[in-house]
């Protein structure tokens, strides 16, 4: 079982106007039917230019975001419909679940999350209202481990930090919070082991956030998401605060992590030396979509889109004998999320641009195994397994 599904995830935010009464006028398309999967202890780097989307994802999978439609499946259940209010979480039920022919015609070819969804309408005996008061029963204790199972590292650990709680203070709370620890003392000896783990001294416990440097700072952000021993992290952008030498060491204590406690991590960056290091997935965003997904090493050696291409000329290259590859650089600035080009939304910067470019945006084309491609020079790999992005 997949340890996190993202299905057409659609994160809109709504444009608003007005002086006494908002009107919404338009809404601004963070995040446009994106879709990915993540395997326990594997991680996937989400990349692209600031505003393509890709904190939006990670908030939103955190639930910092409420989403706009899709579906998040954590560890086989759909969390979807446990952040909804009840009218809309039975409306949900009913749509994506409910009314599908596979609930009426006995349950066959169920996806897990969706088999036990179809267990308790049968128990419910087929009443709708009944299922979501089942499903609904122990919607607290759910939502709690959600928030245990799912954690986030912001960038700057000096902003996510409270600059009034102690480090003690800051680790003990979500310990006793989630019943990790049954009293203080308890606490206390979890979170000066925390911070031997990453790297810590524990008398730093008593310690205040503004008394540790960016790195040691990024160290407590880290211990606070894995103190309730997660099973997914959300990594927004954790190392780009810090020295490069820090940068090395906060990677390093991110992989002996994740091998310990075999959680998936989402982990957004510009650095694509450093997604390349430490994804086993890259999906490559560009205004809300994906353009290019793969295995990591599959999409930076043999990279399709011309705009992972131009990402790629563009990074930095530490060996001064190698040239930069200056025909697939572009020019122009990243289009306004708000009135987004018809077509592809790459058009009006890609040098390869046809007559369909302009019309038509183009779904997922499999050009391989594992490595698809939103861009119609690859159309001819639509007849096997085109998947729409
Ligand atoms: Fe360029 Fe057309 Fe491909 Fe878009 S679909 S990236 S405009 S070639």
């Amino acid at each position: 079982m997949k340890l996190l599904e993202v299905r057409n995830l659609k994160k809109y935010f709504p444009i608003k106007q007005g002086f006494l009464i908002d009107r919404v006028v338009g809404y601004v398309k963070a995040v446009d039917d994106v879709s990915f999967d993540l395997d326990r202890g594997k991680t996937i780097g989400l990349v692209g230019e600031s505003g393509c989307g890709k904190t939006t994802i990670g908030k939103t999978i955190l639930r910092l975001h409420d989403l706009t439609d899709g579906e998040i499946i954590i560890d086989g259940e759909d969390t979807t419909f446990y952040f909804m209010k009840p009218r809309k979480a039975m409306e949900y039920l009913k749509e994506k679940y409910l009314s599908r022919p596979e609930f009426s015609n006995g349950g066959k070819n169920l996806q897990p999350h969706e088999k036990h969804i179809y267990d308790v309408y049968k128990k419910a005996n087929e009443n709708p209202k009944e299922v979501l008061k089942i499903l609904s029963a122990n919607r607290k204790e759910k939502l709690l481990e959600i928030r245990r199972k799912a954690q986030i590292v912001f960038q700057d650990p000096m902003s996510s930090l409270n600059p009034r709680m102690t480090v003690g203070q800051m680790l003990s709370e979500p310990l006793l919070f989630h019943g990790i620890a049954q009293n203080i003392d308890e606490a206390i000896e979890i979170v000066k082991n925390l911070l031997t783990q990453v790297g810590l001294k524990p008398y730093h416990i008593d310690r205040y956030p503004h008394q540790f440097s960016g790195g040691q700072r990024q160290r407590i952000a880290i211990a606070r998401a894995v103190s309730v021993n997660p099973e997914l992290i959300v990594l927004d952008e954790p190392t780009s605060a810090l020295d490069v030498s820090v940068q090395a060491q906060i990677v390093k204590l991110l992989k002996e992590l994740q091998e310990k406690l075999n959680a998936g991590y989402v982990f957004i960056s510009h650095d694509l030396a450093l997604v390349r290091f430490i994804s086993d997935e890259v999906a490559v965003m560009y205004l809300g979509k994906i353009v290019e997904k793969g295995g990591s090493e599959e999409v930076f050696d043999n990279p399709l889109h011309p705009y992972t291409k131009a990402l790629l000329a563009a990074a930095p290259i530490p060996d001064p004998r190698k040239k930069r590859n200056r025909k697939e650089l572009i020019g122009g600035q990243v289009p306004s999320p708000i009135n987004r080009p018809s077509g592809c939304f790459f058009h009006p910067r890609c040098k390869y641009k046809m007559e369909i470019c302009s019309k038509e945006y183009p779904p997922l084309f499999k050009v391989s195994d594992n490595h698809y491609v939103a861009c119609h020079l690859y159309s001819t790999s639509s007849k096997e397994g085109g998947e729409k992005a």
